[in-house]
């Protein structure tokens, strides 16, 4: 049980049921899987349990929908999204809790997620009304060309749990500007910030059958169906590249527009003549957002052999430091990790590692008591065996390998399937530019820890994933091209 009267509240007022043409239901067959708080274990609530008819009913609505919508006025899409904006912004205390009891992150984080996630709707809001087409006179003087944008279609949007609002405003704020529908499908583990933001989504005046939330324990088999029916027209997926590739398989029968945001293995390059401290400083942030559980998390240390020591002692003691326990306790900075499976996961690579040879400067040990947490760990001296050179860690781990060639560094960065995002830091400006250039992936936070921005193009290289989010590009996701050829006498 939730353990305040104000998080047995904020639970309570969460519409609990799936959310399809405007009304709420409980799934078809009555059946509701349950909820729980990571920092106990125990239930926090059940939700609608939707079957493969409840998930074809959700894009029922999202396609009956779909024509008035996208004949909605642009800045009307855009009023909405702003109304959104601010009601988000306005509940920002209310949402975090909720989304700290399903997840586990502290307060704090939650806040800052809900604040990134607003900007999106924000973002979007303001992408609505300039969405342009183009008017030429074709080569030969004798005919025009007009081209236009138009919204795809029916959209399915698949969230993961580790930023259980942003990954769903960065999907659902384009669709919208666009003046697509959707059906959305949070993860298993954090279905209630979303239904949250569709109670905010409605208030702001969307209308109904536009946001449809289906949340459901069987999600292969609710979710391939509607993949599989001519009607959806993009999928928008954000989780692990393992899922990812199948459902690009299944997207192929259908030859869908895909997006995919998919895992990563962040290197951070650290090089001779870096600030020291504030590499440090990056490093906590690109390491312990999310506690860990970001899929632009630094997963591998590469420190230049003159510093590694120094960058060492400094990082073990900034997390040796960390304050670990319930995400809504004052002053707590690590969170549980979500669930049993991740936290053993997390504890599976450190071993390996260790018995590899790699040395524990901190953390490193599972704590006994309830709930999934791990300690904030640094590990030196890490052999490039290790599992945690080549795995996503998902996890409050720190492995530090050195090196003394930048080219070595640089090799060493890439040698990847993933390519989500590196990190890099160097006072030269010069070795800054030529590095950057050459790090395989699709973001770099050139001397910062971190590279979320609503208004810059996330995505990845390589098995990161396909497209784009967020930018100016965002939209482009959710707009098919039409062009007309004209004859002029
Ligand atoms: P996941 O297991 O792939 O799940 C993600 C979503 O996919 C969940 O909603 C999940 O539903 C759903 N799903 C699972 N199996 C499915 C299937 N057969 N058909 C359709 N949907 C299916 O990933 P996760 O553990 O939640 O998230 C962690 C991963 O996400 C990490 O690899 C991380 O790097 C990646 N991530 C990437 C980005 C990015 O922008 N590149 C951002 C955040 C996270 P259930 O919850 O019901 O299983």
């Amino acid at each position: 049980m939730a353990e305040t009267d104000r998080e047995r509240r904020v639970i309570d007022e969460v519409t609990k049921g799936l959310i399809i043409g405007g009304s709420v239901r409980d799934a078809t067959d009555g059946r509701t899987f349950g909820v729980e708080d990571p920092s106990t274990g125990e239930l926090l609530c059940d939700v609608a349990d939707a079957s493969p008819e409840d998930g074809m009913a959700a894009l029922d609505a999202a396609a009956a929908a779909q024509p008035s919508w996208a004949a909605t006025a642009p800045r009307e899409r855009g009023e909405i999204l702003r109304r959104a904006f601010e009601l988000v912004t306005e509940r920002a205390d209310e949402i975090a809790l909720l989304m700290t009891l399903e997840m586990g992150k502290p307060l704090a984080e939650s806040k800052a997620e809900i604040t990134y996630a607003a900007e999106f709707f924000r973002w979007f809001s303001e992408e609505t009304v300039r969405i342009a087409g183009e008017w030429k006179v074709n080569a030969t003087g004798s005919g025009r060309v007009l081209v236009m944008r138009q919204p795809i279609g029916p959209c399915l949007l698949i969230t993961p749990w580790n930023f259980p609002l942003a990954m769903g405003t960065r999907k659902i704020g384009p669709a919208i500007a666009a003046g697509c529908t959707m059906v959305i499908k949070p993860a298993g583990l954090t279905p209630l910030t979303i239904l949250k933001l569709a109670d905010i989504l409605a208030e702001a005046g969307l209308p109904d059958g536009v946001l449809n939330v289906v949340t459901t324990s069987s999600t292969g088999k609710v979710m391939e169906p509607l993949i599989r029916d001519g009607r959806i027209r993009k999928l928008s997926f954000t989780g692990s590249t393992e899922v990812g590739r199948r459902l690009i398989e299944q997207s192929a029968e259908q030859v869908l527009k895909t997006s995919m945001e998919l895992g990563g293995n962040a290197p951070f390059v650290v090089c001779a003549d870096a600030d020291v401290d504030e590499a440090v400083a990056g490093a906590m942030l690109a390491k312990m957002r999310n506690i860990g559980e970001a899929c632009t998390a630094a997963n591998r240390f590469y420190v230049h052999a003159d510093i590694a020591e120094e960058f060492t002692k400094k990082l073990t003691e900034r997390m040796g430091d960390m304050r670990v326990g319930r995400g809504t306790e004052e002053g707590v900075e690590v969170g549980p990790l979500v669930e049993a499976d991740q936290r053993d996961k997390v504890a599976e690579l450190v071993d390996d590692a260790v018995q590899k040879g790699a040395v524990v400067r901190t953390g490193g040990e599972v704590p006994s008591g309830a709930g999934y947490f791990y300690p904030p760990t640094v590990l030196a001296d890490v052999p490039t065996s290790a599992r945690l050179a080549k795995e996503e860690i998902f996890g409050p781990v720190a492995p530090i390998f050195t090196f003394t060639e930048d080219d070595d560094a640089i090799r060493a960065a890439n040698d990847t399937e993933f390519g989500l995002v590196s990190y890099l830091y160097t006072r030269d400006l010069s070795r800054a530019v030529r590095l950057s250039e050459r790090l395989e992936a699709g973001m770099v936070g050139l001397n910062q820890g971190m590279v979320s921005n609503a208004g810059a193009p996330f995505g990845g290289w390589k098995q990161s994933g396909l497209g784009r989010e967020g930018g100016s590009v965002g939209i482009e996701e959710y707009l098919e091209i039409k062009y007309v050829a004209m004859t002029v006498e």
